[in-house]
């Protein structure tokens, strides 16, 4: 295609929706009943791009006040240029948290708007190196009551046919771990001997504690333990990681990547995780992929499946992917074309559909300005 025809971003344009949990939900750490979803729609070349993270409004703010201006007007294939300035375009408001959401929704987008302008599925835009993007179902919430938690492992493992599965433990800081103990067990009898069973403390436990339930968990056949103590606490999270046989994983809260070059080096992790709408959209995914990839370790994607399919299936060191249950039941509600987790893995790009697949629902594009 000749200089003068390269399409430019010509304008984004931002919305936000709040949507409520279908029941109130908690992890060790934290409760919510309400999710909070940052749209980003990047025009260029008469297509639209979408992209989005899961963040407080003030992300919106960011996007209109500090990013727009350094996208627009550039061509729409240099993506990663456009990655580059606003990351030096937030330098005062400060990278690591919302900043750095927002930068994420608008990499997500212009790469969907890329991939929409060459008429190619992400996945192969980006180069692909497996059909299959293996899912595990993610939810088991500390406020469910024992039957629903069961209905909802049954339903991945035994309905959809996804073998591996996550739920929640260190309920209030890791004060309620008897049930925390009786949780995993009574998630296993639900799923059977050969479903891969993971725990997720979102950092409840001190060290010695989540030591001391690792070991009883893995009586279980628990093989993943995510977060065991503070992500913030590489030494602990390597003194867990070397006192237990599971895979001990962390990195959902990495904005950037020094962040996940010290949790790497550091030895604290089995599994890193990343989630490409924190860390700087799928520009900076896949460079903590290669980072992972260089200390030997395989990456995980954080949350937001449908954001993180097409790039997952472009990494070689891919692990998996969280099929996590508020986020899928947004992204259902958001979006036409969502993916079929069945049999435990997602085919992104199948379809031949361009982008990332994923087109707004009618109601909502009206609700666009
Ligand atoms: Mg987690």
């Amino acid at each position: 295609m000749a200089r003068d025809s390269t399409p430019q971003v010509t304008g984004l344009d931002v919305r936000v929706t709040t949507v409520p949990t279908d029941t109130p939900e908690a992890d060790g750490t934290l409760a919510w009943d309400s999710t909070t979803v940052v749209l980003v729609r990047a025009h260029g070349g008469g297509l639209t791009g979408i992209g989005w993270t899961y963040a407080p409004e003030a992300a919106a703010a960011v996007v209109r006040d500090l990013l727009a201006g350094e996208v627009v007007g550039r061509s729409a294939w240099d993506v990663p240029g456009g990655n580059e300035a606003m990351c030096r375009a937030v330098r005062n408001a400060g990278r690591p948290g919302i900043a750095s959401c927002a930068i994420s929704a608008v990499d997500i987008a212009l790469w969907d708007l890329k991939a929409r302008l060459l008429d190619l599925p992400l996945t192969a835009l980006l180069g692909a190196t497996r059909d299959e993007v293996p899912v595990y179902g993610s939810g088991g919430f500390t406020t469910y009551h024992e039957t629903r938690m069961a209905a909802q492992l049954g339903d991945w493992v035994h309905g959809l046919g996804i073998g591996r599965v996550k739920i929640k433990v260190g309920e209030a800081w890791g004060t309620a771990a008897d049930r925390d103990l009786r949780r995993v067990r009574e998630a296993r009898d639900v799923i059977g001997p050969h479903a891969e069973l993971y725990v997720d403390a979102n950092g409840a436990y001190s060290r010695k504690q989540a030591v001391r339930l690792g070991h009883a968990f893995t009586e279980s056949g628990v093989s993943w333990f995510e977060e065991p103590v503070s992500s913030d606490d590489l030494t602990g999270l390597r003194v867990v990681r070397d006192a237990l046989a599971c895979d001990v994983a962390a990195g959902e809260y990495g904005y950037d990547l020094p962040y996940f070059a010290r949790m790497a080096a550091s030895g604290a992790v089995d599994c890193l995780q990343a989630d490409v709408t924190r860390c700087g959209g799928v520009t900076q995914w896949l460079r903590a992929a290669a980072l992972a990839a260089a200390h030997g370790l395989e990456i995980s994607g954080h949350c937001a499946p449908h954001a993180h399919a097409h790039v997952a299936a472009s990494v070689p060191n891919f692990r998996h992917l969280e099929w996590f249950h508020d986020h899928v039941r947004i992204e259902s509600l958001l979006f036409e074309g969502v993916l079929d987790p069945g049999g435990g893995a997602v085919r992104p790009g199948a379809d031949g559909a361009a982008g990332h697949g994923l087109t707004l629902r009618p109601d909502l594009t009206r609700a666009f300005p």
